[in-house]
């Protein structure tokens, strides 16, 4: 049988055991599984990795409890502006958009962007447009509303900082969204979906939508899907380099991620995490953070939700 197989995560942090109750640390272990399974049920069904990818990032989208979609963190000016992208490994085609707002699920705009334009990156104003044109579901500011992000933005705010979503301890958190998935053809994909950064300003957009760094997939070496801070991980190319040492140097997808996600993002000061499959099914979930929301289930009867470093 051929191998087949979906992760996902929810982002990367300093998500302390003892700041988490277990109620809450529960709602996000539900969201994860939730995710993973629905993405999973569709590779079983024979569905595309492409489909599965975007299944489970929807769900997580729709939650609250992620900085994606629906919980969006607040920018400088108190909006949400949201980036995402999607790559299909068979044939490289990717769509990705980068500040939009009001969007229900931008990863079906980025899913639009690829399929139905010339474009590979579309932002902002103009990015709305397009999903008006293509008749996307667009929600009220209110939609995007949550008590705890508006108190953790004012908070970030005071000090005049950004910050990750997940990053309790600071009032800094990354809750970006992403999964990767094999299909029973051996088709990779990967899609990342996110907020951006807390208290963000200038229109900042950061490593999410951006392909071969926050996002990657090619059906000869992997798919990937980034989370953390962005702006290190631009500088250092992160996904395409995952991809690079495993073509060039004949590295296994462990040793790939390890060496970037533990060697050369630390030496930049980077922190974060990164969900990999590749083409035979391997999974590997490095980070450096404390803690990363990530999940996984993989027709070799393996499943796995964690939040912390032991699970
Ligand atoms: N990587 C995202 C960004 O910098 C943040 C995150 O992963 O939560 O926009």
């Amino acid at each position: 049988m051929k191998t087949y197989g979906i992760a996902i995560h929810g982002g990367a942090g300093t998500v302390s055991k003892t700041s988490m109750t277990k109620w809450k640390a529960e709602a996000y272990r539900q969201a994860l599984k939730r995710a993973y399974s629905v993405g999973y049920l569709t590779l079983h069904k024979g569905g595309s990795a492409l489909e599965a990818v975007t299944e489970a990032i929807l769900i997580l989208e729709n939650s609250p409890l992620f900085n994606a979609g629906r919980g969006a963190v607040f920018t400088h000016k108190g909006d949400h502006e949201m980036d995402a992208a999607i790559m299909n490994g068979k044939n490289l085609k990717a769509g990705a958009v980068a500040g939009v707002q009001s969007v229900k699920n931008p990863i079906l705009l980025a899913m639009a962007v690829m399929k139905k334009s010339r474009h590979v990156l579309i932002s902002g104003e103009q990015a709305l447009e397009f999903a008006r044109e293509h008749q996307l579901e667009l929600m009220p500011k209110e939609y995007f509303y949550d008590e705890y992000r508006y108190k953790q933005w004012q908070k970030v705010a005071a000090q005049d900082t950004v910050a990750l979503d997940h990053d309790e301890a600071e009032g800094k958190k990354f809750g970006t969204v992403g999964a990767v998935a094999l299909d029973k053809k051996g088709n990779l994909a990967a899609g990342t979906s996110t907020g951006g950064m807390v208290n963000k300003k200038y229109g900042r957009i950061g490593d999410s939508p951006l392909v071969g760094i926050g996002t990657y997939a090619n059906n000869h070496s992997c798919a990937i899907s980034c989370t953390g801070h962005g702006e290190f991980f631009i500088r250092a190319v992160v996904a395409h380099d995952i991809s690079s040492r495993m073509l060039y140097k004949g590295q296994t997808l462990k040793q790939a991620t390890d060496a970037v996600v533990m060697e050369t993002l630390p030496k930049l000061g980077g922190k974060g995490g990164v969900i990999a499959i590749d083409k035979k099914g391997h999974i590997a979930m490095p980070f450096n953070t404390k803690g990363m929301y990530r999940g996984f289930k993989t027709s070799h009867n393996q499943e796995y939700v964690g939040i912390f470093e032991k699970g």
